[in-house]
């Protein structure tokens, strides 16, 4: 994994964005790191395949460490601080079906698909996949705020 790519996408496009320090979910897909959108793009696609009237949606993609410390803090979230949103290479993910929000789109077919295509999804939570495995989490994190 090349977190030297990582690191710049981090400091160019979400160290510089107007949500770095928002308070509030955020689910700009430009502030995902490239090649992890592409990825969940192609993972969308092959989802429609079987699913084309779902739509796959993004909830959430980057995350301020303000809002993340909230969501510790409810005991949303595992993670205190510099989780994977934060670098743009983590997104949460739910659906529209019949025009309406869901969480009842098939998730373990999803997930399926997410880790066929080499990501990293968690058990505790349903609709999270993330770039990387959990056991790199350290290493970027030194690589990417160092
Ligand atoms: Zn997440």
């Amino acid at each position: 994994m090349d977190y030297d790519k990582i690191r710049e996408h981090f400091e160019n496009t979400i160290l510089t964005s107007k949500e770095f320090e928002s308070a509030k979910p955020v689910n700009e897909l430009n502030l995902l790191y490239p090649p992890f959108l592409e990825k969940l793009i192609k993972c969308f696609a092959r989802y429609n395949e079987k699913y084309p009237e779902h739509d796959v949606y993004v909830v959430e993609t980057y995350r301020s460490n303000e809002l993340q410390k909230k969501y510790y803090d409810e005991h949303k979230s595992k993670v205190r601080k510099n989780g994977m949103h934060h670098y743009g290479i983590a997104a949460d993910v739910a659906f529209y079906i019949n025009g309406e929000f869901s969480y009842k789109g098939n998730y373990d077919f999803l997930r399926e698909i997410f880790a066929e295509e080499g990501l990293t999804v968690l058990k505790w939570e349903l609709g999270h996949v993330q770039l990387i495995p959990v056991s790199a989490q350290s290493s970027l994190r030194t690589a990417v705020t160092a």
